[in-house]
């Protein structure tokens, strides 16, 4: 009875990330924290999950895998389950375009500071801009 009021607030499910209350958990997959639920779903697809949590911890929220963790992700390409080294390969081209996408950005950015190209800012658009900014203040009583 003790031990069960310490464990009011339900048990995590790795799987599913959702807290749930005692009554979702098998004996036996109590100690693997996970939900009935999610025990249905099989050993491949419970591996795969398991893969896939570890994989996204790996990357960041834009896709990119973080440079320390890129031992990780090396790790999975050799996975057992296809599914897991396709998702390996699938974070991997991300990665691989999300870089190649910043670096051409990054080459059109800097063209674009390169004398000449400032030309292009329409200057009567800007010195319309500082005249009304001018009278406005011109028109402040102090
Ligand atoms: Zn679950």
């Amino acid at each position: 009875v003790g031990r069960r009021s310490k464990k009011r607030h339900g048990n995590f499910c790795w799987c599913c990330g959702r807290v749930r209350p005692n009554e979702a958990f098998s004996g036996k997959n109590h100690s693997r924290h996970i939900c009935r639920e999610c025990a249905r779903l099989g050993g491949d697809e419970l591996e795969y999950r398991q893969a896939q949590r570890n994989l996204e911890r790996a990357v960041t929220w834009e896709g990119l895998i973080r440079r320390r963790q890129r031992h990780v992700i090396e790790a999975y390409r050799s996975h057992d389950n296809a599914r897991v080294r396709e998702l390996v390969e699938q974070i991997l081209a991300d990665d691989r375009a999300l870089r190649t996408e910043r670096a051409e950005i990054a080459r059109l950015y800097d063209q674009d500071l390169e004398p000449g190209g400032i030309d292009e800012v329409p200057h009567s658009e800007v010195d319309c801009y500082d005249h009304e900014t001018q009278e406005t203040s011109d028109d402040l009583p102090f």
